[in-house]
Formats: structure tokens, sequence, C-alpha cells
């Protein structure tokens, strides 16, 4: 795959994964169309032969691997995780409100949004319905409508002349959007409305009464190329797509030439409490399942290597003022190696010094990020890794621009890198690397 095709890949990957339930299921579709075969978690995995397998858990987490020779001979696992979840606005279980003839859906905020830019938005809606046929058990769909249906329009700045150096948003009454017009005495019933775009998309549903949903709103305008030169990436959930994306292109060519795995999992942007988050069981579950001996498990841990992907904040030329100046992340110029001393990142000389080794092996460049020592750091998956598992740990991630906002922006390069370096780690007899510790 070369470099245009890898980003019509990635953007098509993008338009498909409107939502964690989505862009799980979309990487199922990739794992399933290389060989993988899918394990379900009620099922026994005794016994499971060197090949390729994945499984998924709460439809929004999902974990593949590729055991290269028998279970009892392997000795490491060549791991890497990111998260499927972005922030986003999710629709309220009872959200229709009629006001001043239009239709409205109550919204609760998902993770850390910036809220300004999801004004003036073509949105769509897209998430999961469970529905009951007659006589049938519960079933659980996905929908997506596609098509903008839905606006929240900023106030004029004729009705608010401090909107450019006053305004804040009211989550609760600001941040609703706008679904159609109705001359009705009535709220029309959102659940109505759900039922005719289930019965759209899942025919098999046509005697369905809709019991629940799970949705999101997105914007419909689909990730591109920008700039002078198309030296830009812009899309929508670049945090942490790119990563996902990336990190199932690798492991598909690894051929089973190597043992290694990948974690998608949900829940990042709230913490990571959750059945299907990085602090919940699902990666242990897994480990624990292949090698049930605790020493055994523990043995093929301690070998093992857990690149963390998500993405970094590249210097904003507006903002350089929020950046340590020695370390300033610059788009098209590598995957990014994250630092902190207080653990909000897991890296460490030995594990960094091995990401910089892989690179190096696969002839990109790399950077290092570590925040201003007067703000906050953020987190991610890694340090909640490293201490759930005690496996070695590595914090990295394509640098961008504009993180948390409805459209975000990287370089057209900072992927491809990552790609190159997660498919040296996947599939290099020993990626050029040997440490004590750790031996690839
Ligand atoms: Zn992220």
């Amino acid at each position: 795959m070369d470099q245009p095709t890898y980003l019509d890949n990635l953007f098509s990957y993008i338009k498909q994964s409107p939502t964690s339930l989505h862009t799980v299921a979309t990487s199922a579709a990739l794992l399933n169309g290389a060989g993988f075969q899918r394990l379900l978690e009620s099922d026994s995995w005794n016994n499971l032969s060197p090949g390729r397998y994945y499984a998924v858990r709460n439809d929004t987490s999902l974990i593949a691997f590729t055991l290269a020779e028998p279970l009892e001979s392997i000795t490491l696992f060549r791991m890497a995780g990111a998260h499927t979840d972005s922030p986003a606005l999710r629709i309220k279980p009872n959200p229709g409100q009629l006001r001043h003839g239009y239709l409205r859906l109550g919204v609760e905020v998902y993770g850390g949004a910036l809220l300004a830019p999801w004004f003036d938005r073509d949105l769509s809606i897209a998430g999961r319905v469970s529905w009951q046929g007659k006589n049938s058990p519960l079933q659980c769909s996905l929908i997506d409508f596609q098509r903008p249906v839905a606006i929240i329009p900023s106030l004029a700045i004729h009705l608010d002349r401090d909107a450019n150096t006053n305004r804040t948003i009211d989550k609760q009454n600001d941040l609703v959007p706008l679904v159609m017009l109705s001359e009705e005495k009535e709220t029309p019933d959102f659940r109505t409305i759900l039922t005719q775009q289930l019965l759209q998309e899942h025919p098999e549903a046509a005697t369905a009464e809709l019991i629940d949903f799970d949705l999101y709103l997105y914007d419909t305008q689909p990730a591109g190329r920008v700039g002078l030169n198309n030296e830009f990436i812009t899309g929508p959930r670049l945090d942490n797509l790119i990563s996902c994306h990336t990190l199932v292109q690798g492991l598909i060519k690894n051929q089973i030439r190597r043992t290694g795995l990948i974690v998608l999992n949900d829940h990042e942007e709230v913490g990571s409490v959750s059945t299907a988050g990085a602090q919940g069981p699902l990666l242990a579950n897994v480990l624990e399942r292949l090698f049930p001996e605790p020493g055994r498990r523990q043995e093929v841990i301690a070998g093992s290597l857990f690149i963390s992907a998500d993405n970094a904040h590249a210097v904003h030329p507006n903002f350089a003022a929020k950046h340590d100046p020695e370390h300033l992340p610059i788009l098209n110029q590598g995957p990014v190696i994250k630092v902190n001393a207080n653990q909000r990142y897991a890296t460490n000389s030995l594990t960094g010094g091995l990401f910089r080794l892989l690179c190096r092996k696969a002839g990109v460049p790399c950077q290092q990020f570590v925040m201003r020592s007067d703000l906050a750091c953020g987190s991610t998956i890694g340090p909640l890794t490293a201490a759930e598992l005690g496996v070695p740990t590595v914090d990295i991630g394509v640098p961008q621009l504009a993180m948390h906002s409805i459209r975000e922006t990287a370089g057209h390069l900072d992927g491809w890198y990552l790609l190159q370096t997660m498919i040296t780690f996947f599939t290099e007899p020993d990626a050029g690397i040997r440490c004590p510790e750790i031996n690839f």
C-alpha cells in the first residue's frame, strides 16, 4: 500500500466510523477480510492453534491477535492499543422537545469536547438500537442516518454583541440540536422516527418494537486534505481513529509471522473505567484465557512491549506559548514519544528507547513531547494498561492540532509513518532491537 492509498483507506475508515460502535464494526470487517476468525467471549477458547483471531466486547471494544506458534511456545506478545471513542453529543433517553415549532433533541456531552465547533455544522445521527420482533429475543443493530439531519445554529451576533469576547456555552440550554419543523401540538415521537430508520437499514426488523438506543451526533463533512501542498489532513475523530486504523492495518500486515496483539478500547475520553475501557478487565481477560496459569502468563507479559497509540499535541503556531519551548512536535515529522514524570504517560528510557529504535528500523522520524511544567498533563490508555498488567509500555501518537474539536487537523505523513513503525513492530524478526529485558 502506498501513502496516497493509505490516506484514501484512512478517510474511508473514518467515514464508516462515526461512533465507537461503528469503529469496532469497521475494524472487524477489515479483520474478517484478512482472514481473522472471530471468537465469542461466551465460547470456550481451549487450545487455540496458531492463526489470527479477534474478539469484541460491548460492540465498542476489540482485541485482535496473531499466534505465530503454539501457545506453549510463546514467550512474548508485541502489543499495541488505541481508543475507539471520541468526544461527542449523546442523545438523551427522552430527547424530543417541541419549542416554537422546532423539534429539538436533548443531548449530553460525552467526554471533553470543544463545544464551540459544534455550532453551524451539518450533523447526522448514528449508533445502536435494541429491538424485539414478535416472539424473538432482544437484538441490537447499528444505524447511521448518513445524511445531515440536525443543526445547532449559533445565536446571531446582533442578538449578542459580546459574542466574540464573552460568550459562554450552557450545555443544557444552548447546545440543543434542531431536527425538524413541526406544526403539530404534540411533540413528534423520536422513537417512531428511529423505527423508520431501523426498518430502512435492517428490513429484517419489519415487525420490530424499538426498545432502547445509544445514539450520537456527528459531523457529516468527510475527512480530506487541506493546504497549498496538501500537507494537512482534516476530519472528525482523528483522535483516535488514525491510531485505530493504523493498528488494524499493521496487525493485518503481520501475516502470522510474529505473535502480536492489538486492543482498541472504548471510554478513554471518560476515564476508561468500564467493562470495555482500558481500566476494565478486557485485555487481562483475554491473556488469562490464552495463558490460564498465572506464573506462565506473567512470564509472557514481562517479556512483552505495549505501544499505547494516542494522538499528541503538535505546537500550534498561534498559541506556541502553551508548549515547552524545547519540546515542540511538528506536523509531518513523525510519531511523538510522550513522557511525564508523574506517570500520566508510561514511557521510560527503556520503552521509549525501544520505540526510537523501531522508528529508526522503519526509516521514519520521531519526536518527543513533555507538557509545560506549569500546565496539567493529560493521560491515555498507556499508564492504565501498564498498571493493570505490569507490561512495559510506551506512550506515543501522531501529532495533531485542535484535539477534541469536531474537526481536527493533522499532517498527511504522520499516520503513514506510524503505520511503517507498526508494520516493523509486528513483522520484523527482532525489529533490530535487543535489550536485556525485552528481546525482539
Ligand atoms: Zn485520544
